[in-house]
């Protein structure tokens, strides 16, 4: 589509060009129930100033017909203004006044305006998600975050409705004729487009308040909403919502000295939704896997807090303050992922934030900043297609790592009153990488720019790898350096803020601290003074505590230590540093990974943190299903099911441990024996003492069985009826795609690549479903058909079902040169294809290529 893809160069002359003053949105929801009803009315009546009168400008709007565009009093005729992206406004006044009345298309992508039909009570759900653009699929605008505005919002829609926007409703909504009625809101204050937000239809709503006393004597009071789809209120745990959002209200109000701007604020629970969360000012959107539908881990209930923080945060660093442009997404992204983990340390119960932070969070980090895509924290954003892919684990987890890194830099209070600053001097307007950085160096008097060139303004990841000598005499250190190394590509070393943590075995057989340095490490070699004549250790860990980003080695005590006494290491967060450094060694080529498997066999029961735990299991699949060599890959995977069954029946009857062990034995079992235990577990046969086997257990045992063709399109017909909701249905949709014939894998790929008729959550459940690792040789000749269709498929398909298609069918379990070549072949054919496009099929291969380098460092482990 001519248009769609605004670039950096247009919003920058637009921005020169133009002043939003305001914008009404009216919206005509009234057809969303008739499902065969494609579209709705939208009619956007804009308020703006030209710099230059007598120059074009152009408004966005993606939609399938305009019905009238009225400028200044003038009628333009649609079809010459309008190009399906787009409207040309010629002959600009200082001051313009644009109504643009259109039929605007219901989503069924989670771009948009999304539609959702409940399969359990037919009830019909809306709610938008537009970031980074999708604002112009709903209703004509400037779509670009620097044009701000005031937005009033008009919805017309179902009487029985709930229907909510960022702002407070005004007045009750108003009926009109029988069965349906209009809400007005308030005009709400300035915000950029992508954070506007509408959600409608029969929603559960949840209601509370939070107040809060200011010291002038000044009072707030923050009306609370919490939303589901109907079905789902019998599992919805508003109260545990509530809490954590009060808690962080409290903390940032004690942190950030700048009242909660919004008025209200709604939380909206929605289905099949593309991401885990957005921060609609006042009405924020979360995936609805949020409400727990079954016994979950602690695990999981620390992540929701953590996303409704994270959220939070950008209430203030986001849309009170949002990047100019998409280069410094980082900007909020980075400082929302760290106050995230911040604020859930310091004011929940989830006191081992940081915990999660290092072992999940950096491992997202360290993966990204190794791929051929990874770029510096403040990016390069041509356009918004590359603004799409940008959402990644440099701008979330290594932004926020690099943050964390600046605290024990410039130190705490130093952050935080430069966060204070920043607020009230950027209130309501757009910024770049240097207002934050200014207002650090007042605040801490260091030098930002030296910080930012190392950490903010180059890619790649550094290793840090301890080198002790010893004194013969005494066994003590006579000296301990820290190696830094860099990857060819990125070999930018950094000064880095770390703590260095010496351990050894006590009289009780735990592995414990006794001594500790914090330094700052620069350059190739850098000797830790404080640490000489302290007596020799088992294990010297760099980065204990996690202060710095950088991937952690070993010297070779160290890791014949880890082999046998890894469990013995007390402290939780060390034992999380200690496994995702052993995981690095592991994606590099450096440690066979049957080797890290036997230690996460050995070792794993031990490990009391269950988010450490369930990262384990993910990693053991990686390790088995990517890294082993290919010979020993049956036995290591009989090996591992093996001992996960084991745990199974080892761990606390009821805890969460025991569930993780049960989900992680499902996903690993392979032998007869195994599937007819799970078979059991089904149908009430087998018994494992505690473990409540709920329906969304049931499935994941389902799953196993139907992959390996011992249960078939009858049980998943029986387990549907069972569950016969929307989260069953995309539970059937991934079993019948999961059964290991050629046919099936046929309809599965025709219904996804050459179709477009599944909703967004069906495209995902059918590629899971698809792509068994055990089904290898199902999969080969699809390796070749997806090099044939990606192009086509980007072309003619969102952005969204665009990106689950290319990275979900890329044929990662083809791990062979052929596929390397495949790829390569494909590159060098499509050198004008889209850089979004080109970036994701360079990420599968470089995926595929660090697969094959472990599988040979795992080959020489078994020769
Ligand atoms: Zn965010």
């Amino acid at each position: 589509m001519p248009g769609e893809n605004l670039t950096r160069d247009e919003a920058h002359e637009r921005a020169g060009l133009i002043r939003v003053d305001g914008y009404e949105v009216e919206l005509d929801l009234r057809s969303a129930v008739r499902l065969d009803e494609p579209a709705f009315r939208s009619v956007t009546t804009v308020r703006f100033g030209c710099a230059r009168p007598g120059e074009s400008t152009f408004v966005d709007l993606i939609a399938p017909s305009v019905e009238t565009v009225t400028l200044n009093g003038r009628e333009l005729d649609p079809a010459e203004v309008f190009d399906g992206a787009r409207i040309t406004l010629d002959d600009l006044a200082a001051t313009n006044e644009l109504t643009v009345d259109a039929r605007c298309a219901y989503s069924r992508t989670g771009e948009g305006l999304h539609r959702f039909a409940d399969p359990e009570d037919g009830e019909v759900y809306l709610y938008t998600q537009y970031e980074p653009a999708d604002s112009r699929r709903v209703f004509a605008n400037f779509e670009q975050p620097d044009l701000k505005a005031p937005f009033t919002l008009t919805v017309t829609a179902p009487a029985t409705w709930t229907v909510l926007g960022n702002g407070e409703q005004e007045g009750a909504a108003e009926p009109v004729g029988t069965d349906a009625a209009t809400w007005r809101f308030v005009t709400t204050e300035p915000m950029s487009t992508y954070i506007t937000a509408v959600v409608a239809g029969p929603y559960h709503v949840e209601r509370d308040e939070y107040t809060r006393e200011f010291t002038d004597g000044t009072r707030l009071r923050v009306p609370l909403g919490a939303l589901c789809r109907r079905s789902l209120a019998k599992h919805f745990d508003a109260d545990d919502i509530f809490t954590v959002t009060k808690q962080g209200l409290d903390f940032f109000h004690d942190h950030f000295d700048y009242p909660y701007p919004w008025g209200k604020y709604d939380q909206a629970f929605v289905p099949e939704y593309n991401i885990g969360a957005m921060e609609n000012p006042g009405l924020v959107t979360f995936r609805e896997e949020f409400v727990f539908r079954g016994k979950v881990t602690q695990s999981s209930y620390e992540s929701r807090a953590n996303v409704i923080l994270h959220e939070m945060a950008h209430m203030w660093f986001g849309d009170l303050v949002t990047p100019k442009w998409w280069d410094d997404l980082w900007l909020k992204e980075s400082f929302a992922d760290f106050m995230g983990a911040f604020s859930q340390v310091e004011a929940t119960r989830f006191t081992g934030g940081w915990i999660t932070f290092a072992n999940r969070r950096k491992a997202w980090a360290y993966r990204a900043d190794q791929l051929p895509s990874t770029h510096p924290v403040t990016a390069d954003i041509h356009d918004l297609q590359d603004a799409k892919l940008n959402f990644d684990g440099i701008t979330y987890a290594k932004g926020a790592s690099v943050l964390k890194q600046l605290v024990a830099y410039v130190g705490r209070d130093a952050f935080l009153e430069g966060s204070r600053r920043y607020f009230k001097r950027h209130a309501f307007g757009n910024t770049r990488l240097e207002d934050l950085l200014s207002v650090l160096a007042e605040t801490s008097g260091r030098d930002m720019a030296a910080w930012s060139r190392a950490w903010l303004q180059t890619a790649g990841v550094n290793s840090l790898t301890p080198e002790a000598l010893y004194d013969d005499a005494h066994g003590r250190i006579a000296e301990l350096a820290v190696l830094q190394g860099a990857s060819e590509d990125h070999p930018t070393l950094r000064p880095h803020r770390v703590a260095i943590g010496l351990y050894r075995r006590g009289a009780s057989g735990a592995l414990e601290r006794y001594a500790r340095a914090e330094a700052d490490v620069a350059g190739e070699r850098t000797v830790i003074t404080e640490l000489a004549g302290a007596e020799r250790p088992e294990l010297i860990l760099v980065n204990d505590e996690d202060l710095t980003y950088c991937k952690v080695r070993f010297d070779e005590t160290s890791l014949d230590t880890l082999r046998d006494h890894l469990g013995d290491l007390a402290d939780p967060m060390a034992r999380a540093l200690v496994w995702s450094a052993l995981w690095n060694l592991t994606r590099d080529g450096l440690l066979p990974a049957r080797e890290y498997l036997g230690m996460l066999l050995r070792f794993a029961g031990r490990e009391s943190d269950i988010g450490v735990l369930q990262m384990l299991h993910s990693w053991a699949h990686v390790a088995l299903d990517h890294y082993a060599a290919p010979d020993w890959r049956s036995e290591g995977a009989r090996l591992v099911a093996e001992g996960a069954l084991r745990e199974l029946r080892a761990a606390e009857p009821g805890s969460g441990h025991q569930l993780a062990w049960a989900r992680f034995f499902a996903s690993v079992a392979g032998s007869a024996e195994d599937l007819r235990l799970l078979s059991g577990l089904l149908d009430g046969g087998s018994v494992v003492d505690g473990l409540d086997v709920d329906q969304e257990l049931r499935w994941a045992f389902l799953e196993p069985l139907v992959a390996e063709g011992v249960a078939g399109e009858a049980e998943v017909a029986a387990e549907l009826a069972r569950d016969d909701t929307a989260s069953g249905k995309r539970h059937q949709v991934r079993c019948l795609a999961a059964r290991p014939s050629a046919e099936v894998k046929a309809a599965a790929w025709h219904d996804v690549v050459e179709t477009d008729t599944l909703s967004n959550a069906l495209v995902e459940a059918t590629i899971a479903g698809f792509a068994q690792p055990g089904q290898r040789e199902l999969l080969a000749p699809y390796a070749p058909r997806y090099f044939e269709a990606i192009a086509d498929v980007w072309a003619s398909r969102s952005i969204e079902i665009g990106m689950a298609v290319v990275r979900g069918l890329f044929p990662e379990f083809q791990a062979h040169p052929g596929t390397l070549d495949a790829a390569d072949a494909w590159l060098a054919g499509h050198a004008d294809a889209l850089a979004a496009l080109r970036r994701l099929v360079a990420e599968g291969r470089d995926d595929l290529a660090r697969a094959l380098r472990a599988q040979e460092c795992d080959a020489q482990a078994g020769a």
